[in-house]
């Protein structure tokens, strides 16, 4: 049994700040390794359940934040960026029976703590053929386009209630419970990875590789904070206006859906204006 683990930070232990997830600040060097004890404790978690192999996938910004000489050394991590399926890379190669979801967080326009979908306030909202999304199920398409189920979330009490309507059947740890976009009621790293460590056991009894997924085409619209960059995305091919500060496109599978996504994105992080006013 091999599972993948995809990796985000705002969801992690003791994460409420956006210093705490900001590579370079000494705020980001204390939290790595909460972080890294979330993952740590899903990793051992699925070995105690039977997984032969553990892959952790960094899914959190420059893709470089986990401690890799904290990890059980059974495990090994795809660290770094530029990846074809970014935050869920490695899924595709047809050897994943179960994916975890660790760390993660409410999408844009959500509440909960540092609640975005991809870019922390440009983007105000993105739907998924008219659902509100999050990365979680976001990625949770794209996962099931290769057979994989999601079988653990770890995140803030939001996260793990979002993660009800994309993966069902999935453990979930609330590591935090949201008090604001910036505060939370935080459990100790001691606690969290002793509640991961225990689901993460569990959640390996739901991997199985299913009968992958085509339920495209799917329809993704998203709303930004400033007219301009409803404008900067339409110069990806496909990517129309729908409204002053909405843009949407149709992908035949979310596979194409999310790297539309990751080249509207780096579009519109290149057009977003420094402070003033
Ligand atoms: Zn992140």
């Amino acid at each position: 049994m091999k599972i993948l683990i995809s990796a985000d930070m705002e969801g992690a232990t003791g994460v409420t700040w956006p210093a705490d997830v900001l590579p370079g600040t000494p705020q980001w060097e204390r939290c790595r390794s909460m972080f890294t004890s979330d993952v740590n404790a899903a990793v051992l978690g699925f070995f105690d359940g039977g997984a032969d192999e553990v892959l952790v996938n960094e899914a959190h910004w420059t893709m470089r934040n986990l401690l890799l000489e904290q990890l059980d050394e059974r495990t090994q991590m795809l660290t770094g960026r530029h990846k074809s399926l970014s935050m869920v890379e490695g899924v595709q190669h047809g050897d994943v029976d179960g994916i975890a979801f660790v760390g993660y967080h409410a999408g844009a326009g959500m509440e909960g703590v540092l609640a975005h979908t991809y870019l922390a306030n440009s983007i105000t909202g993105v739907w998924l053929d008219d659902v509100r999304a999050s990365e979680g199920l976001l990625n949770a398409r794209v996962v099931a386009e290769y057979g994989v189920p999601v079988v653990l979330v770890t995140g803030d009490d939001v996260a793990c209630e979002d993660a009800l309507g994309y993966a069902p059947e999935a453990l979930k740890v609330a590591v935090k419970d949201h008090v604001s976009r910036y505060a939370a009621v935080c459990r100790t790293p001691a606690r969290t990875a002793a509640d991961i460590r225990a689901a993460a056991k569990e959640a390996a009894r739901l991997a199985a590789r299913q009968q992958p997924v085509q339920a495209g085409p799917f329809t993704v619209a998203l709303e930004f904070d400033a007219e301009h960059l409803a404008m900067a995305a339409t110069v990806v091919p496909g990517v129309g206006r729908i409204g002053e500060r909405k843009v949407a496109y149709t992908s035949g599978t979310m596979y194409e859906g999310i790297r539309t996504f990751k080249a509207v994105t780096t579009i519109v992080s290149a057009a977003v204006e420094e402070q003033y006013g």
